[in-house]
């Protein structure tokens, strides 16, 4: 499967999973207004964008069929084959300069030319402080290790050159004050326009010093190939769209936000990193892509990479799990729920401890057996009706580290709550059984209506 953009969006819309939208749209609120009522059915491609010569994409793979589809995998597949490709790494092929012409360099803007005003970001929800880029994959090498790290953070439009960025806690954030450490700035690269097996590999869940490129080699099954910026030392793939290149400042914060986030709730206006821009690179004619906030593409975009390291982890304890689901409704980061083939008592419980350890951002877990769907909260909520009694099934922990962007967090300090919704392993069986109309599975209801 080739990584490129324009190839996943003619499969997309071949397989009916892209609307196209030719009226014009105002790229404030209006965009991502029909954007979230098409998803996650569909994603839209809009053809013609108040203010801007660009087409705006939305929902590449607004559904966990259409993300497993874009890597031509099956969603019972995509788990498994994420966690292969954290371990098994494929290096990144390098073209030089010579390699060229390359479509990304079609236009060049450096100094005065540059202009973020070409770009036709949006506006997403209402209290939103600005135009913000939100589907930029984040290129920034560790000046000590020269390693390559690759990241998504949501970059606030402040001027023609000039860019806002919250950078949490975790790589970028790390290799930066590694750089203002030694009052260095951070060079920066921001590709935007990607295939999304690079979205996806950019959030697995790994350590500092992997580079996730390599991760999304091995789950297209072939290197990404990578060009050269024309004015960081830095490298992008070649089949991106637009490219923005320039340095994060040291010693430099300003007010950022606030900014609609994927908990459905705003994250607050502080002081953040500010990025000055050096050049923009672009295709003719490129396709820049906008995650809506909290829409079904972010959400998965975190959900499916944490997924597969908690499905690595709890199997390392509790070996009879056999998959695991990071709901929407939780963000995509706060509810699990776990399918296990219990053979022990106590089994369930220990599945439980290994998911918290998975991601201090893991809330409230439940334990299922194998005759519920964990992709149907109608059959969870059936089984938490019927396999628990409170008292003997739930487990809180008190005060131990959550997401600081949870409201009802105390900034971040969080109970953990496990539920064990799994039939006791000595329980007379037929007590639990799920009804079931013999031979309903056969019947075609056309050869009666
Ligand atoms: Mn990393």
């Amino acid at each position: 499967m080739k990584p490129i953009l324009r190839e996943w969006l003619t499969e997309a819309e071949a397989r009916g999973l892209m609307k196209r939208v030719r009226r014009e749209v105002s790229p404030i609120h209006e965009l991502a207004a029909v954007g979230k009522l098409l998803e996650p059915q569909y994603g839209a491609f809009f053809e013609r964008v108040a203010g801007s010569a660009i087409p705006v994409v939305t929902g590449l793979a607004a559904s966990r069929e259409a993300m497993a589809q874009s890597i031509g995998l099956s969603v019972r597949e995509l788990p498994d084959r994420f966690n292969d490709a954290l371990t098994r790494l494929t290096p990144c092929k390098t073209l030089n300069r010579e390699d060229g012409p390359f479509a990304v360099k079609a236009h060049i803007l450096t100094g005065e030319q540059v202009d973020l005003g070409i770009l036709p970001a949006c506006l997403h929800h209402e209290k939103d402080s600005a135009r913000y880029l939100t589907a930029a994959l984040c290129i920034v090498k560790d000046p000590e290790t020269g390693i390559r790290n690759v990241s998504i953070h949501r970059h606030e439009i402040k001027d023609r050159s000039h860019l806002g960025a919250l950078l949490l806690p975790r790589h970028t954030n790390q290799i930066f004050r590694r750089a203002e450490a030694l009052g260095r700035p951070l060079e920066i690269a921001l590709a935007i326009g990607v295939h999304p097996a690079l979205l996806l590999s950019s959030q697995a869940t790994t350590r500092l010093g992997v580079d996730e490129f390599e991760i999304g080699g091995t789950l297209l099954g072939e290197p990404i190939e990578l060009v050269p910026c024309e004015t960081v030392d830095l490298e992008v793939p070649v089949e991106c769209e637009i490219v923005i290149e320039g340095r994060i400042l040291p010693n430099v914060r300003e007010n950022e936000g606030p900014f609609g986030e994927y908990p459905r709730t705003y994250g607050p206006r502080a002081p953040r990193h500010v990025i000055e821009v050096t050049a923009i690179t672009h295709r003719d004619t490129p396709i820049y892509h906008t995650i809506i906030p909290a829409s079904m593409e972010h959400l998965l975009l975190g959900g499916i990479p944490r997924e597969a390291a908690m499905l690595q982890l709890v199997r390392q304890t509790t070996p009879n799990v056999k998959s695991v689901h990071i709901t929407p409704a939780g963000g995509c980061r706060y509810h699990a729920v776990i399918q296990l083939d219990q053979q022990y008592k106590g089994e369930a419980k220990n599945a439980i401890f290994a998911a918290f350890a998975s991601s201090s951002e893991i809330k409230h877990v439940t334990v299922v057996d194998t005759d519920i769907d964990i992709f149907d909260t109608q059959d969870v909520e059936w089984a938490l009706a019927n396999r628990v009694q409170a008292g003997r099934d739930v487990f809180v922990v008190t005060g131990a580290m959550g997401n600081k962007l949870d409201p009802s967090s105390a900034d971040g300090v969080s109970d953990k709550l496990g539920i064990d919704a799994t039939i006791p392993v000595d329980a007379e069986h037929g007590r639990f059984q799920k009804i079931h109309i013999a031979g309903m599975e056969n019947i075609r209801l056309e050869d009666y209506l």
